[in-house]
């Protein structure tokens, strides 16, 4: 089942750009997929259809198989379903103190304090920020304020978690964490849809795969389908994982018997490299 459904989804802004085209995008529900896309694509664009923040010029977004309302009362509900981590958390986090702004969500839609209190506190635990409670968001790493801003969403227990670019702008270690978090929520069974240009990363946790270019969807399925296309990848600015490429190279130009499918990840090159010694 998807639990959100677009169909020729198309968008203009209002300055004319035309920033998507057609867009049938899917998110089955209990699964982690990847939009991957260079900058300009669409992807920012697309998230902000999903709950409503955008309206399409034409074409239709259902969540759990309901088009989408967009009436007051209607996108209060949808908010609290689909929930969206902004790319930038300083376009998120407002509120002079950490549990000031986790709790923000929470109260807005008329929980009572014990509640609050109890999600706040779930919530910062879940994103490994208890004792952060009294400080000012400013005052975070980058990290620490992508958590923050994760745990602000979670508190709000919605189905769905639309990430644009989780893991930008993180140190590797930032990055693992924000990663093994989203993991996490997912084997708990939250959707999770992740907007990157980190080739290296997606065939990590992604179950499917869109690439989008030029506001148009040129590519989906798996992860190994979808880089198995080297042509699509290429043409949309984007290239494959290093550890693909580096078999490339060995079977193209130093004639290794790598043949395709390429491994994505460092632990099926290995698994492909042992085969091939032990035979
Ligand atoms: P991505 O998230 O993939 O980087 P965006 O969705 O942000 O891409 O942008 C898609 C296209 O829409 C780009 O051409 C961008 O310049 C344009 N765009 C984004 N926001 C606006 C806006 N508020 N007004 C006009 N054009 C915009």
């Amino acid at each position: 089942m998807n639990v959100i459904e677009t169909r020729k989804l198309t968008y203009h802004y209002p300055d004319g750009t035309k920033a998507l085209e057609d867009v049938d995008f899917n998110a089955a529900k209990g699964k982690i997929i990847a939009l991957l896309g260079p900058n300009g694509a669409g992807k920012s664009t697309l998230f902000l259809h999903f709950n409503g923040i955008l309206r399409p010029t034409s074409g239709t977004v259902q969540v759990n198989g309901e088009s989408l309302k967009y009436d007051k009362k209607n996108l209060i509900k949808i908010r609290q379903r689909v929930g969206i981590v902004f790319q930038n958390p300083d376009d998120q986090l407002f509120a002079p103190t950490v549990i000031e702004d986790v709790a923000f969500g929470p109260m807005n839609i008329g929980l009572t304090e014990v509640e609050v209190e109890k999600r706040v506190k779930e919530a910062l635990s879940k994103v490994g920020m208890e004792g952060y409670e009294k400080k000012a968001p400013h005052h975070l790493s980058g990290g620490q304020k992508k958590r923050v801003a994760i745990a602000g969403i979670l508190a709000m227990k919605p189905e769905i978690m639309v990430l644009d670019e989780p893991t930008s702008g993180l140190d590797p270690k930032g990055a693992s964490q924000i990663l093994r978090l989203l993991y996490q929520l997912n084997k708990e069974g939250m959707t999770i849809v992740i907007s990157t240009h980190d080739v290296d990363l997606v065939p990590l946790y992604a179950f499917s795969v869109y690439i989008i270019s030029d506001g148009k969807i040129i590519k989906e399925g798996s992860p190994s389908e979808v880089f198995d296309d080297v042509t699509t990848i290429r043409k949309a600015n984007l290239r494959l994982p290093r550890i693909a490429h580096l078999m490339e190279i060995l079977e193209k130009e130093d004639s290794l018997p790598f043949d395709k499918p390429y491994p994505l990840t460092i632990g099926e090159a290995r698994r492909k490299i042992l085969e091939e010694f032990k035979s």
